[in-house]
């Protein structure tokens, strides 16, 4: 299995963003969209996910709303696999199974199709999204996938704010490819 040289960790850290005080004061937001305009970063990340994952032996990638679907739905098509969408309440046209996690304050809610993973129970999963900073989203999509038959073998993360301990408590494993302190 591959590992990311330094040479190209630092071509993914310097084609990610930060945005000071967004959405709210105090945050620093991880703007992927830079990255997403970098042909050569790109390639980068989805040759190192692509070779991770080869050998998982993976039947489907669910991705989180919004920005896991962009990576998500990528790694599913080179990996000839079929792509689930999890997504934020109210999305989903079809019957759904949903799960709530909490937030600083307040409360919100996935979602993902009952149907989602087909008639074989067992199927195969990895998570996939862009952040983990709490991990109250990705635990809640992970809670999901085994919900309607499912197996989430991996949550797959491109940066992890690693100072909220986010992996902590995961019905699964963790995998992150860029830590930032
Ligand atoms: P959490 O449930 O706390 O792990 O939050 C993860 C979700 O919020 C992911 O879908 C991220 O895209 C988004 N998110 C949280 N914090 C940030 C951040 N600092 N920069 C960019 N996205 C973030």
């Amino acid at each position: 299995m591959n590992t990311l040289s330094s040479k190209e960790k630092d071509i993914l850290l310097n084609s990610i963003r930060d945005i000071q005080d967004f959405p709210k004061p105090g945050i620093i937001f991880k703007d992927i969209t830079t990255l997403l305009g970098n042909p050569h970063a790109l390639n980068t990340l989805m040759d190192h996910l692509t070779d991770r994952y080869l050998n998982y032996d993976l039947d489907f990638i669910a991705g989180i709303d919004a920005r896991g679907f962009i990576f998500g739905s990528i790694l599913a098509d080179r990996l000839g696999i079929g792509f689930v969408p999890v997504r934020k309440k109210g999305k989903l046209p079809y019957t759904t199974v949903a799960e709530k996690y909490s937030l600083e304050y307040g409360f919100d809610e996935v979602e993902i199709h009952i149907d989602a993973f087909g008639e074989k129970k067992g199927a195969k999963v990895l998570l996939v999204d862009d952040l983990i900073a709490t991990g109250g989203t990705a635990k809640a999509a992970v809670n999901l996938i085994n919900k309607v038959g499912a197996e989430c073998v991996e949550a797959c993360f491109i940066m992890e704010l690693g100072f909220l301990n986010g992996r902590e408590g995961f019905n699964t494993q963790v995998y992150s490819v860029l830590q930032i302190d």
